[in-house]
């Protein structure tokens, strides 16, 4: 084949490798008899390197940051649109294995922008820290991101009912899709409810694993309840569950974390 026809041939090869999910195809035979010429190298490779190593690799954090534009301009529920501070997308590593589902943003989280920033926040972060992980290693996100409205001169944070996390969920799913953690945790009944449209008491749910599309989800308790329920027993429940998670992960478990008490 001339120089001219065999450059024709590959810019047409690359042309539908670019336009198609699929690679082109050539046979062996065709492939054998174009071995001397100059320019079989490339055009070996139009016909057999997969179609991904020629794609850019797509950019989680770009991904995440569109679905973050579109976020924060959200008015799908004007009641929380004219109470929000701010919108709460998430926070942590676009590429993180381990991906934390809260059920809403307090009042600190409305202030800061920045899911788990409070009081149950801070005690998530020893959670995290005792797992031999730093907040920058996993994703943190909520079902909803914006914070539930209180009445007028009331303090403290309400639940988001059924209806407002149906309405954000999809945020929340293309987070889990952009960033495709290998293990997701839920944090409360509410979160599970919110992530799996189900109810359960955490006794029930808690300590084993579930799924949610495919990716292995443990659920556990809030860490809000452990800072209103002391005991340790219920502190090492917590604890448990996230050494199934690191174990799940292929973490290394020392003596000392298997011992470990919250
Ligand atoms: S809670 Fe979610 S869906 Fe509702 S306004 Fe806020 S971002 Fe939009």
């Amino acid at each position: 084949m001339s120089q001219p026809a065999l450059d024709f041939v590959i810019a047409a090869l690359e042309k539908i490798r670019e336009k198609s999910d699929r690679t082109p195809r050539a046979s062996r035979a065709a492939l054998a008899r174009l071995e001397d010429t100059p320019r079989a190298t490339s055009l070996r490779e139009a016909c057999t390197l997969p179609t991904q190593r020629r794609l850019e690799t797509p950019n989680k954090a770009e991904l995440l940051a569109a679905v973050r534009e579109r976020v924060t301009v959200c008015t799908k529920c004007a009641h929380l649109v004219s109470s929000r501070t701010q919108t709460v997308f998430g926070v942590g590593n676009p590429n993180a294995d381990l991906m934390f589902i809260g059920e809403a943003p307090g009042a600190d989280e409305d202030q800061q922008g920045e899911p788990f920033v409070g009081r149950a926040g801070q005690l998530l972060t020893r959670i995290l820290k005792a797992m031999n992980f730093a907040r920058e290693d996993v994703y943190i996100a909520n079902i909803l991101k914006c914070r539930p409205d209180m009445p007028a001169g009331s303090f403290g944070n309400r639940p988001p009912t059924p209806a407002e996390m149906q309405t954000c969920l999809p945020y929340l799913v293309e987070q889990i899709n952009i960033i495709q953690p290998s293990v997701l945790v839920a944090l409360g009944a509410v979160a599970v409810e919110g992530l799996l449209g189900t109810r359960g008491t955490m006794r029930e749910l808690r300590g084993r694993w579930h799924a949610y599309n495919s990716i292995p989800l443990m659920i556990t308790y809030h860490p809000a309840y452990l800072l209103r329920n002391q005991a340790p027993s219920e502190k090492r429940k917590v604890w448990e569950d996230m050494l199934l998670v690191m174990e799940r992960l292929n973490r290394p478990i020392s003596e000392r974390q298997r011992s470990y008490f919250l």
